[in-house]
């Protein structure tokens, strides 16, 4: 199967690292336009620079638009400059383990500004569009934690579950269109975020950062089948598919690149 998305233009948030900047770097190769996002200008700027020849290579352009998708301002310039998109892909998160205890009223509305409120704002500027020329793809990135809330990241697990909701509700809202709404749940995957998250860990326990990152497997997602980190390409080739003409069949899904963590059959 060959993934041609010529012709469709695709906007990534929080595009210039981890996840998010794979996926780019996928459609790109597919042969879509790609809108790079993030918060700011110069490494926006960089990352498009650097892609440039990812795209010329597939016949694709990228560009960037630099804004901040957690506040209602930032999507609104982000939509002024980039009033229509085919393929929507809602990445940009933070993660930052707190105990319950510890996690101030702000944190909470913090995690849900960035983690739900920016994809929920920008389904609702670039749905219509897509229902109108009846194709488009709208995908949540979420995580395992939306289905195995981690005791040590309530905020987190709550925005993720969130997203599932909201993903969910809109794939209503494409019935009988060839418009499709999903979300891939992420487990562990080694992005740059991750990759701080590990090197903080080997520092504080005088390991390594293979065997730091091996060890937290181990003590925290015991249940992992692949008993590693993925790859960020292993994520955004999910994304990439479930984003392609091909993944036409694939609608209100919330599919799962977590190694084997959730231990339901469906
Ligand atoms: P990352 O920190 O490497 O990348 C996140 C990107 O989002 C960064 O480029 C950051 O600058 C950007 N971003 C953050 N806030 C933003 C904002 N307000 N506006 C615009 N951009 C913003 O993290 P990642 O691991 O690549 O995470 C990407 C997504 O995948 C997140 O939604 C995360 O919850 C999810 N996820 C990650 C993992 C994992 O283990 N890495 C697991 C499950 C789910």
């Amino acid at each position: 199967m060959k993934i041609d998305l010529s012709g469709k233009t695709a906007l990534v948030t929080g595009s210039t690292s981890g996840i998010g900047h794979a996926i780019a770097k996928g459609l790109l190769a597919a042969g879509a336009d790609v809108v790079i996002n993030g918060r700011t200008q110069a490494k926006v700027d960089a990352v498009v620079a650097a892609l440039g020849k990812t795209a010329d290579k597939a016949g694709g352009k990228v560009r960037g638009v630099a804004a901040d998708v957690s506040t209602a301002a930032g999507c609104k310039a982000l939509v002024a400059a980039l009033p229509d998109v085919d393929i929507l892909i809602n990445n940009a998160g933070i993660f930052e383990p707190k105990h319950f205890f510890d996690i101030p009223d702000e944190d909470w509305s913090r995690f849900f500004d960035i983690n739900v409120m920016s994809g929920i704002r920008l389904s609702r500027a670039y749905m219509p569009g897509m229902l109108k020329r009846n194709w488009g793809r709208i995908v949540f990135i979420a995580s395992e934690s939306a289905l195995m809330i981690p005791k040590e990241m309530i905020h987190y697990g709550m925005t993720k579950t969130a997203q599932l909701a909201v993903s969910r509700g809109l794939a209503e809202l494409t019935r009988g269109t060839a418009v499709t709404v999903n979300s891939v749940m992420p487990g562990p995957t080694m992005s740059e975020g991750v990759e701080t998250f590990v090197a903080d860990l080997a520092r504080q326990n005088g390991q390594s950062e293979q065997d730091a990152a091996a060890q937290f497997i181990k003590q925290h997602r015991p249940g992992s089948l692949i008993q590693r980190f993925a790859s960020v390409e292993e994520i955004a080739n999910m994304v990439i598919y479930v984003s392609s003409k091909e993944a036409s069949a694939t609608n209100g899904a919330a599919l799962r690149a977590e190694g084997g963590l959730i231990q339901t059959i469906a």
